[in-house]
This record gives structure tokens, sequence and C-alpha cells, in this order.
């Protein structure tokens, strides 16, 4: 199979890892990918969301199935770019990613097929969305209904911040168009999870959960980032209670989108909060999640090709998918500066160290080969260090000891990925 891989970051490099190691490859190119994609592939320089761009470099290639790894291309109508050309997708179509792309069409799909999510309200004008925060209470959560890259969520703890959130997203548009509708939903309380899925139609096959770290400093606190690292399996929502949320959460989802004949085939990341009053959707993203890939992905035991190939083709019912029952963890080294703007230019070194440690497998995302052919940080988020073990604990010393072999003056990481799951445990 001649394989087109979109995307960049460390996810894409994990998923590329797993394609590079499937029988069924004949060739591997990535578009635009990374140092790390270009170990296994040739990396083409068209950038992730330039959907024309990616259907003449498919057709010039001879491509047999594009693997869309960010949002932007699925949003952007890449999946169905490729049906027009008669090419396999394993992504949803423009209309299948609205559950990524569209707040209102989430919710609207939970209620029509009877999944539990917060209660919620949509407004397109400013005066009723402050008339219905007036009259409900605090905490509340104001929502841009499009994508706003994780900035378009605002969890008010009072009147005055859901206010202001309000003026601000939809009066001074400070999110573009992506705010000029905003939801407004119940304060949810309760660890988050991600559950993660191959999807076929109405067939889903479990690929793992995972919980992530979004903001930048350890304990979490400070701004909000891309995500800083990620353990797998969260505590206490096993792989029973995972199957179980399958049928929950997702299934019925598949079987509304079906119903709406906008069937959905890819990969569903579904975020869930565990409340006290059982599992509830928070969100849905329709690809797998960035450092969340890189940790379930170490522990992939099957073709990870053949399960995107059988997505694409609708054969998932057939598919081998076998994940190892171990417990992994990825801990992303960013760009000192990041989130706002990091310090790029700096040379990296130890990563086949790092990778000679046992479980330890490290990947790239923003870097790039300087002059010299030496790797420099040229992004926010840079590498992800990740390790399986027999147990989390395992796993988290590893991945660490793994940090400790990399040598780059401007490294930033946390120092506490894994730790509160742990005392979970202990506690
Ligand atoms: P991201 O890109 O960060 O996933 P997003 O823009 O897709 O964000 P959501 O996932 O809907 O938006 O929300 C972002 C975060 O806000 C959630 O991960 C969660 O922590 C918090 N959040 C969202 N909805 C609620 C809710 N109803 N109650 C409490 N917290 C919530």
């Amino acid at each position: 199979m001649r394989v087109l891989l979109v995307g960049s970051g460390g996810r894409e490099h994990a998923m590329a890892a797993a394609i590079a190691r499937s029988p069924l490859l004949d060739a591997l190119f990535i578009a635009p990918g990374n140092p790390g994609t270009a170990a296994l592939g040739t990396n083409c320089n068209v950038r992730a969301d330039d959907v024309a761009g990616l259907i003449k470099l498919a057709r010039d290639e001879r491509i047999d199935l594009v693997v869309p790894g960010p949002e932007a291309p699925l949003v952007a109508g890449l999946a169905d770019a490729c049906a027009q050309a008669g090419i396999a997708c394993a992504g949803p179509s423009r209309a299948a990613a609205e559950l990524e792309g569209s707040k209102t069409f989430t919710k609207e799909i939970c209620d029509a097929a009877g999944i539990p999510t917060a209660r919620w309200a949509r407004f397109d004008n400013a005066a009723d969305a402050l008339a219905h925060v007036r009259a409900t209470s605090a905490p509340i959560v104001v929502k841009a209904d499009g994508l706003a890259a994780g900035k378009g969520v605002i969890v008010a703890q009072d009147l005055d911040e859901a206010e202001t959130a309000i003026r601000d997203l939809m009066t001074d548009a400070t999110m573009g168009d992506a705010g000029r509708t905003v939801v407004i939903e119940e304060c949810l309380v309760g660890d988050e999870v991600s559950l993660f899925a191959f999807c076929a139609g109405e067939d889903a096959v479990l690929i793992g959960a995972a919980q992530d770290h979004k903001r930048i400093g350890d304990g979490d606190t400070g701004p909000n980032t891309g995500g800083m690292g990620a353990v797998s399996p969260p505590t206490g929502f096993d792989r029973t209670r995972q199957e179980a949320a399958l049928d929950t959460m997702v299934r019925p989802m598949l079987r509304e989108m079906a119903r709406r004949g906008t069937p959905f085939h890819g990969i569903i990341f579904a975020g869930l909060m565990l409340t006290p009053a059982g599992e509830k959707l928070i969100e849905y993203n329709v690809r797998l999640g960035d450092p969340e890939a890189q940790a379930l992905l170490i522990r992939l035991q099957s073709d990870l090709l053949a399960a995107l190939a059988a997505v694409a083709h609708n054969r998932l019912a057939e598919a081998d998918i076998r994940f190892s029952d171990e417990a992994s963890i990825s801990v992303v080294m960013a760009a000192r500066g990041y989130p706002g703007r990091p310090v790029t230019g700096g040379v990296i070194e130890g990563i086949a160290t790092a990778e000679e440690m046992p479980g330890v497998r490290v990947f790239l995302a923003g870097t790039r080969l300087d002059a010299e052919g030496r790797l420099v940080a040229a992004g926010g988020r840079v590498l992800a260090v990740c390790a399986t073990g027999d147990t989390l604990e395992q796993a988290r010393e590893r991945a660490y000891a793994g940090v400790g072999a990399i040598r780059w003056q401007d490294a930033i990481w946390r120092h506490d990925i894994g730790t509160r799951a742990l005392e979970r445990m202990a506690g």
C-alpha cells in the first residue's frame, strides 16, 4: 500500500513509526512531516491544511490510503476531496468532522442519541446569552461554538466572569466567527479522561484511554497548552470501563451519524468527565490526541496500517487490533517560552541514548535539522519522551530517565506527569 500521512507533530511521528512496521506498506509519504518522519518515509512540502495540494500529491504519488493526523484538514474537507478523487481516506467527511468543528452539533447529536452530557443552551445573540446566565448560577461554562484551539472555553467561577466571556466572544468577537454562536453549559466536576476508538460506520473498536496534562506547570498550574504529557490507562478507568463507555458514549453517536446519512469513518476521541453521577461527554475530537497518541501507540501490538485501511474500507469487524496491557506515559519536552513565544534553534542531543533504555521511545514534534545536520528546536512542543512499563510507576521512572538523557539547554517539561494517577492508586 502507498500511504500519505498528513501532519507534522509528535502524534504523526508515532503514527508513522507504527505504519512503517506494517508488512502491507510499500511506500510512506508524510506531508509536511518532521525530521522524525523523514527517517521513516518521504516528507513532502505540502501544508496539512492545503487540501488541494494534498490531493495533487496523492495523485502524483499514486496513493492508496490517506491518513489524516490533525483535525484541520478534515474540517476543511480532505476526506470528501479524497472520495471525489477515488482515494481511500482513514478520516471522517467534513459533515462528520462537525463533531469536532461545532459544539452545538455535538450537543444535538448527544441529545438525539441519548448520550449523557452537561445540560446546555445555544445562543446567537449576546443579550439572550446574558439573560440566561443571570437566570442560572455559577460556576457555569461558556464556549465558542467553533474551533478555537482550546481557547474558546471559559469555565466561569462567577457571574461577572461569565458575562465578560459572553461579551468577549459575542460582542468583541475575540475568537472571530468561532464565537459568534456560544454554547452555555452546566459545569461538571470530576476527573477527565480521553477514550479512543477506530470507527467505521456503526462499528467501533477500542484503542484505549488516556489522561492528558493540559497546563504548562507542575501541579496543573499556569496556562493551557496543547498537552504536556499523558498517562494510559487513567487510574480507575480500566479496560472494562472503557468498553462500557464505548457502548454509552460512542456507539449511539455512530448510529445517529449513520441515520443522518453522514456516517463516521476514522478515529474518535471522546473527552469524558467522570462525575459522581456517572460519565458525561464533554467533547468529541475526530482524530487521535497529541500527546495521547504517542502513549497509546507504543503499546500497539497489531498492524496500525491494516486497522486504518479497515476504517477506510468499512471492514473494521474483520480487523485484528491488539494492544499490550502495559501502562504507558508520554512526557512532552517543550521549548522555554512555550506556550507563549518559544526559544527555537537550540541543539538537541541524547535521543539515541534515551531510546537505548528499556521501554523508552522518543517522538519528534517541533524540530528541524540545521545546516550541519544537527537536530534543533523549531517549535513549542518539541519532543515526547514515552515509555511503557508493567506498572505506571515503572513507565514513569523509565520516561523520566529518558528525559534525563536528553541534552537541550532550552527544554522545559513537567515533572509530575502521572504523579496524581499514582497518588490515586495509592489512596
Ligand atoms: P480543547 O482543544 O482544549 O479540547 P475545546 O475547545 O475543544 O478544547 P472542550 O473540550 O469542550 O473545548 O473544553 C475544554 C476544557 O474545558 C475541557 O477539557 C474541560 O476541562 C473544560 N470543560 C468543558 N466543558 C465543561 C463542563 N461542562 N464542565 C466543566 N468543565 C468543562
